[in-house]
């Protein structure tokens, strides 16, 4: 596949992350300081079958670095998931000029990609931006400390009315599959129980843990469930179980919804975002292909997308024993 490359496109696809635009941002800087053409796709995969390109340059990306959300939008596209959709978009970048593209997205985008060079023999790199954290070949994807960031800054708004009076919070988060932004928001925000799709504690645990809780003289007491929890109830269902089995509890419910996915990215992110830019750009002009950028030990590393797309990360261990050890 080793072809000259003289124009990359850049676009974001699947749920959005804050720190996509300055991962964006950073793809067309680094294309235009290595003096090739860089393209723009709006509404990811379903913009690439549609043609819906426009040219950049370093002065496009003007003022976004600071911005959540994404400039180029994003969408889901089913025709993609077509063998029919992927070679109309194949003509589109044909048509357009373009020897390479850059993805912004998470398993599903990722998943898109293999095919479609699988199918063209195309040049393409991914960049890791989705806030679950949950893809292989990375520590950190882009998103996931600006939303662990928002939960806790949530959370320490609750805790201050919970507190106030004597409440126990179910706080919902996302994670359908992974609890990593359950659990690092839980231990960064001090919960007392952290209930994630990976473990299933059991009720009685909990029970125990919350009379425990009542009896040491707390005043207020916050239990972080991930949305994919293992206990089989919703934050709801949990609130209604707990006021049955321990009515001294006053409890309330708050899910934080799509919140956690906007806001302005933290520094983390933007600076991660524009290290993995750049690598991706250097990448494809090194002739790589078919890879994630990722980093391990802070260093940029590339994994096969195939790999990083095989099944999610692993929570870490060492955080559940430190939230257990912080909750006596
Ligand atoms: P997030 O993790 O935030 O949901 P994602 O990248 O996994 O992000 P998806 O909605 O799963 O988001 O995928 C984004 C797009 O990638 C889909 O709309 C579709 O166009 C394409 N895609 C996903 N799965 C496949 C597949 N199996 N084959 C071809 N294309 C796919």
């Amino acid at each position: 596949m080793t072809q000259q490359i003289k124009k990359i496109a850049v676009f974001t696809s699947g749920g959005d992350s804050p720190g996509m635009n300055a991962a964006i941002r950073s793809v067309v800087r680094a294309s235009a300081f290595n003096k090739i053409d860089c393209v723009a796709i709006y509404r990811g995969y379903q913009g690439m079958i549609e043609g819906d390109f426009k040219q950049m340059n370093a002065r496009s990306v003007n003022n976004i670095i600071n911005k959540g959300g994404t400039i180029l939008k994003s969408a889901r596209c089913e025709e993609f998931r077509e063998p029919e959709g992927r070679k109309r978009a194949y003509e589109q970048l044909k048509k357009e000029g373009v020897d390479a593209f850059v993805v912004i997205g998470g398993n599903g985008s990722f998943t898109g990609a293999v095919k479609f060079t699988e199918e063209f023999n195309f040049p393409v790199i991914g960049i890791p931006g989705t806030i679950d954290n949950d893809i292989l070949g990375t520590s950190y994807t882009i998103g996931f400390d600006t939303a662990i960031n928002t939960v806790v800054d949530a959370i320490d708004k609750i805790r201050d009315t919970a507190s106030s009076h004597n409440r126990l919070f179910f706080v919902e988060v996302m994670g359908r599959d992974v609890g990593h932004i359950a659990l690092n928001a839980g231990v960064g925000a001090g919960a007392e129980e952290i209930l994630i799709p990976e473990q299933n504690l059991g009720l009685e645990r909990l029970l125990d843990s919350l009379k425990r809780s009542k009896k040491s003289g707390k005043s207020s007491s916050i239990v972080i469930v991930a949305e994919g929890d293992k206990t089989g109830k919703n934050v709801f269902e949990l609130k209604e179980y707990v006021e049955e089995h321990l009515p001294i509890y006053d409890v309330r419910v708050s899910v934080l919804g799509h919140m956690q996915r906007g806001g302005n990215p933290t520094c983390f992110d933007r600076v991660l975002a524009s290290r993995m830019g750049v690598k991706a750009v250097d990448s494809l002009l090194e002739g790589k292909s078919n890879c994630m950028v990722g980093v391990k030990d802070n260093k940029l590393i590339l994994t096969p997308l195939a790999e990083a797309i095989k099944a999610h990360t692993e929570i870490d261990m060492e955080l559940l024993k430190v939230s257990d050890i912080m909750t006596i």
